[in-house]
């Protein structure tokens, strides 16, 4: 049976991005990924954003916003043909939630914590921003984030972590696993039959499969109570010359993205909680519904269902804590049981900020070292 220093279970954005920053460091890594290619699961799901994530100010996540906007900078500069900063703007209407000075002040501080800066658009210039209605409107902020190829930048990932040594087995789906301090007994399933490696540790980066995983797992570990709550996203004819509108829904003042995507728009995104097989999850009608009524109250030309040229859903893994999802804290958790600590499982987290989650769970396990070369010295004559 083949042994690795780290066995990673999912080849999303997260298995992608651990098994990179392992097998960089010289350690030898598998992944196991249920699905023929990378990125079936939440990483090509996303709003595909690379961002501070400016609400999140609003409920004081300062540390999260700060860690992402530190993560773009590294983004733009280190995947520069899949990342690009892109301008959001943001309207203030007579009877909106936040009047222009929350919003400025908001953008202020975002621009402090390393956003970039902002602008308020000239009245003589909002007849340029794409039929937006200016009925009732009475500023609009200009600020800069990103946009990625969220499938595209996973691939990317993985494809480094294999260029470094790292076996990535797809459809493998893991089926169990049996841990003790020493090591792991992992068994998993091809369409070849069952197969099995061993490992010193692994990564549980199954996103919405997360505790799927750990019943799988004996002797039994502890796992967080999670809640999954699905986005939908729908994509509608027509591009955006200005860029990204960052728009508040009238029916429960959630944020709404409409964002230029590969020469149409794309819209989203809700959230609806989710029970069932992650497999299973697609767009609810009323979830279209809900995004075409948002878009369809800030511009002009309406956007009919019929118009709706393609939708596609997503899971957020959120630790159980009440109240609604959209004011839910979107911080990564890492997970380790005291009796096993050789298993970390990552809960939650941003598209944006997978390089340092990475790092943090390689450095739980005592991975962030590079592996030390062992040379053979002869010693005959
Ligand atoms: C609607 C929505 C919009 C979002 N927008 C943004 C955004 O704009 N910007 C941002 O930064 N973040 C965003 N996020 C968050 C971000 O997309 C996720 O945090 C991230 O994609 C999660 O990646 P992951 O690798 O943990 O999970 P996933 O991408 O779901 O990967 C898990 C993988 O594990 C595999 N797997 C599961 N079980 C097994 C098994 N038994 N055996 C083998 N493989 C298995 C799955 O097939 C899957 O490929 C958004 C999330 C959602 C839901």
């Amino acid at each position: 049976m083949a042994h690795y220093d780290l066995a990673v279970i999912g080849a999303g954005i997260h298995g992608a991005a651990v098994a990179n920053a392992a097998a960089t460091r010289g350690h030898k890594v598998v992944v196991l990924e249920q699905y023929p290619e990378a990125a079936c699961g939440t990483s090509s799901k996303s709003s595909k954003l690379i961002h501070g994530g400016l609400r999140y100010l609003e409920s004081g996540q300062f540390r999260l916003v700060r860690e992402c906007l530190v993560e773009r900078r590294r983004l733009l500069e280190e995947q520069p043909d899949l990342v690009a900063l892109a301008p959001f703007h943001i309207p203030v209407f007579r009877h909106g939630r936040r009047s222009a000075w929350v919003i400025a002040a908001g953008l202020g501080l975002y621009t402090l914590l390393g956003g970039g800066g902002f602008r308020r658009i000239a009245r003589k210039d909002w007849s340029g921003l794409d039929g937006l209605t200016t009925h009732g409107l009475t500023a609009v902020f200009r600020y800069w984030d990103a946009q990625t190829d969220d499938k595209r930048l996973t691939e990317r990932i993985i494809g480094n972590a294999e260029s470094r040594g790292a076996r990535v087995c797809y459809g493998a789906t893991f089926t169990s696993a049996r841990c003790a301090a020493a090591g792991c007994n992992i068994v998993f399933e091809t369409a070849d039959g069952t197969d099995s490696v061993s490992a010193d540790a692994i990564v549980n980066a199954a996103g919405p499969w997360a505790n799927r995983v750990l019943q799988a797992i004996s002797p039994a570990v502890s796992s967080l109570d999670i809640e999954l709550v699905q986005g939908t996203h729908i994509i509608v004819p027509g591009t955006l010359q200005r860029g990204i509108y960052y728009l508040e829904s009238p029916l429960d003042q959630r944020a709404v993205f409409v964002m230029p995507w590969q020469g149409n728009t794309m819209i989203g995104t809700t959230e609806t909680p989710y029970s069932g097989d992650p497999a299973g999850v697609t767009p609810l009608e009323t979830e279209i519904e809900y995004l075409l009524q948002t878009r369809n109250h800030y511009f002009e030309k309406p956007i009919a269902r019929a118009d709706v040229i393609d939708c596609f859903a997503g899971l957020r893994v959120l630790p159980t804590r009440g109240g609604d999802p959209f004011h839910r804290s979107r911080d990564t958790l890492l997970h380790r049981d005291a009796h096993l600590p050789n298993l970390v499982t990552i809960y939650g987290g941003k598209l944006t900020s997978h390089h340092a989650t990475a790092m943090r769970v390689i450095r739980q396990l005592g991975l962030s070292r590079p592996k030390p070369v062992l040379t053979v010295t002869d010693t005959s004559n």
